[in-house]
Order: structure tokens, then sequence, then C-alpha cells
């Protein structure tokens, strides 16, 4: 009920995208550990990272459906490393730079970001805040018309071979205060090549293909007019745009979850024991009618989620709930389908063994379950209340 003929036929041209252009290259870029930047411009010319942005800066300005079948569709590519590239790149870094920088970052970063000549980074971790946002500790302090950057952020998707992140930082002193922990946050742009940023690459459990990086800043001087939208003002930014982020999370992972789903029906039609085929066990087909139900029922929780934040509503609660329910729904989903390729699905060369590894970051990436379950509760039995910041 959500999808008209032309997302339906914008769905095809993305499957075919995917199939040809993503699917032959996995195993080869999961091996590299590395995404070659052409498949970006590929997709950049195919108008796939504007679809959230107007025309003047090189998008299509879709309606919010369009990037639901883009989400879904990447998805499917067998590589959580590769949706996360292009979804932090397209629905979280670039983001900010449109809703609230200057026209200057819009023709520098957002434009060619759009076109897929440049890839974004989003840098908020650091190594002793994750869930902990306001007690980030990397500076950027103010010299003449200059920001100069130190600290360091880790598990940073893209942050190897981005070209520049959209970074967290304190503007407010003393750094270590309570007064400054949310009220101190900026978010400026860095170049990830400026003199001063080293990079390291971080050896990961799954998303192989994706790259990951700790990054440090030594010194790092940045043109004030890097700042995205009021000094200050980041902590707010960032909150609103976790809406975004949760539901694209939460859309991937129903997606992902699915897919999982597909695979395994595959193979229990093809696989014997006992003289019958595995799909005819009893066990098994309760166990399937089981995760079949969840993923149908928590699709549609999104998608109604979907429809509300294309609604320009406020949906701070029911993208922590969608983010919460599908991360751990598609572990489960995936963990119990991988049971059923028996010890096939511990060898790499069925997809499912990769899927199994990649689902396993998502209760923790993009805010952990329990974090969810902070901000669940707090709206449910402290009936805290969130608006609009852009
Ligand atoms: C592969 C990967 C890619 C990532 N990409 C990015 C990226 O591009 N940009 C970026 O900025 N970050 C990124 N992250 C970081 C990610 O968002 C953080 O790892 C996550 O927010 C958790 O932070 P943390 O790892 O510091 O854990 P911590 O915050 O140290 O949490 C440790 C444990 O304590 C729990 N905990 C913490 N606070 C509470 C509380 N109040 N109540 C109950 N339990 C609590 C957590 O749920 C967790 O179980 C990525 C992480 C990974 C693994």
């Amino acid at each position: 009920m959500y999808f008209n003929d032309e997302h339906i036929l914008f769905r095809e041209t993305v499957r075919q995208f995917i199939a040809k252009e993503v699917i032959p290259n996995a195993n080869t870029w999961e091996a590299e550990r590395h995404i070659p930047k052409e498949i970006l411009k590929k997709m950049g010319d195919m108008g796939y990272l504007g679809l959230l942005f107007p025309e003047e800066y090189g998008g299509s300005k879709a309606d919010f459906w369009f990037s639901v079948v883009f989400l879904e569709e990447i998805a499917r590519s067998y590589m959580g490393g590769f949706s996360t590239m292009i979804s932090v790149h397209t629905y979280m870094a670039i983001n900010h730079i449109f809703k609230a920088g200057s026209e200057e970052l819009k023709q520098k970063y957002l434009i060619p970001a759009i076109a897929g000549e440049k890839l974004a980074a989003l840098g908020i971790t650091e190594p002793d805040a994750g869930s902990d946002v306001a007690a980030i500790r990397t500076t950027a302090r103010k010299e003449g018309d200059e920001f100069v950057i130190n600290g360091s952020k880790t598990f940073i998707s893209n942050g190897f071979y981005g070209d520049f992140i959209t970074l967290a930082c304190k503007t407010e002193t003393p750094v270590d205060t309570a007064s400054a922990g949310v009220a101190g946050i900026s978010l400026i742009v860095v170049d990830l090549d400026a003199e001063g940023v080293t990079k390291t690459k971080l050896n990961k459990m799954g998303w192989h293909s994706s790259d990951t990086a700790e990054i440090k800043f030594d010194e790092v001087r940045v043109p004030v007019s890097n700042l995205i939208g009021y000094e200050n003002g980041g902590f707010y930014y960032l909150m609103e745009s976790l809406q975004i982020e949760r539901l694209v999370a939460a859309v991937m992972a129903v997606a992902g979850a699915e897919l999982a789903l597909e695979e395994t029906l595959k193979y229990l039609h093809e696989r014997e024991a006992f003289g019958k085929k595995i799909a005819k066990f009893q066990a098994i087909r309760h166990k399937i009618a089981e995760i079949a139900t969840e993923i149908e029922m928590s699709k549609h929780f999104v998608y109604n989620t979907c429809q509300m934040f294309s609604e320009g509503k406020v949906v701070v609660k029911e993208c922590s709930m969608a983010k919460l329910y599908t991360a751990e729904l598609a572990k489960r989903v995936t963990d119990t389908c991988l049971q059923f390729f028996g010890g096939y699905g511990f060898i790499e060369d069925y997809p499912i063994c990769r899927m199994y590894r990649d689902v396993r970051v998502g209760t923790i990436a993009g805010g952990t379950s329990e974090i969810m379950k902070e901000i669940i509760a707090k709206i449910v039995i402290d009936e805290v209340k969130y608006s609009k910041v852009y």
C-alpha cells in the first residue's frame, strides 16, 4: 500500500544494478576489505545518492519511499559492509551538510558527494565515549578564522578511504564539565587528507568490505566556514538525525532478515535427510513460521514509522523501537537460518555465513539496544517529549 508503480519500477532498476555491479564483486571486496570508489561514482551517476536532496545539488528530491526501496535493495547485496558504506555516506554524513550547512559547504562537499566523487564519513564515537555522546573530548579551538582540532575518533565507517568527515567536536571549554556537555558540541567538516590527520584501519568480525577506522587529529586546521550550522548546536543536530539513522538501520535490518529467510527456504527445499526434504520436518517448519511472522509484523511497523517520518512527524519513540526490535530480530533470524544449513552454514561459500557475521553489529552500531531501551523508557515512563531541531 506504500509503493506506487514508480517505486516498483525503481526497485527493479536498483535490483538489476546491484545484481550486475555489486554482487559479482562481493567476494573480492570482502577479501580485500575494500570497496573501490568507482562503485560510488556509478551510483552517483544513476542518481542513487541524491534521493533525499534537491535538484540544484544534483539530487532528485524523491519522496521517502524511494529511499526505502533503495535501502532495502542495497541490504540485499549480501554484504553488510557495502550497505553500510552507502547508507552512512548518504543518509548520515552528508545529510547534516544539506540540512544545516552553508551554501559554500554544500557546493564544496554536498554536490561532489551526491555525484559519487567524494566519500563521506560521520565521526561521533571516540575511544572513551560511544553511547555517551556528550562525553566526547575531541576539541576544536578557534584561532582567527580557523578551527584547530585535536582528539581521536574510532569505529568510523568510511574513515580510512573517505574524503571528508562530518566531525563532532567540543567547541566550548572546559571540555570535560557538565556545563560544556551537550551544549558545547559542534559539527565541523574536515578533509581526511588534511595535515595532522592519521588513520588506522580496524580489523572487524564482520562487515569486512566496509572500511572502519580509528582517526587521530593533531592540530588539524580547518576554516571556520567549515562549521555546520550553529556553533555549539551539534548535539541537537545529531540527536535529530538519529531518527533517520535508526529508521535506515531498521529498514535494512528487515530487508536483510527477509533475504536470510529466502536463502534458507531455497535450501530447505534442496537438502534431504532421513529420506525427505528438510522443509518437511515440523521442528523446522514451526521455526520458519515464527520468523516469517516476526519479519512480516516488524516490516509493517517500520513502514508505518517511515510514513510518519515522511509526513514530518517527530518519531523518536517509533524509530528507537524499530531499531531495537529489528536489529535483535535480524540477529535471531540469521542465527536460526544458519542452523538449518547445518555444517554448510559455517562455510564461507554459503552467503548465510557472511550474513550471520554481518548482522551481529546491528545491535551495537548506530546506538546499542540498551540505549534504545533507555530512550524508549524515557518517553514511555518519564513522558519526555522531543521536538524538531532543523
Ligand atoms: C562496525 C562499526 C561501525 C561504526 N560506525 C560508526 C560511524 O561511522 N561513526 C560513529 O561515530 N560511530 C560508529 N560506530 C560506533 C557505534 O555507534 C558505537 O560502538 C556504539 O554507539 C556504542 O558505543 P561504544 O562502542 O563506545 O560502547 P559503550 O558506550 O562503551 O557501551 C558498552 C556497553 O555498555 C552499554 N551501555 C552504555 N551506556 C548504557 C546505559 N546508559 N544503560 C545501559 N547500558 C549502557 C552499551 O549498551 C554496551 O552494551 C560504529 C561501530 C561499529 C562496531
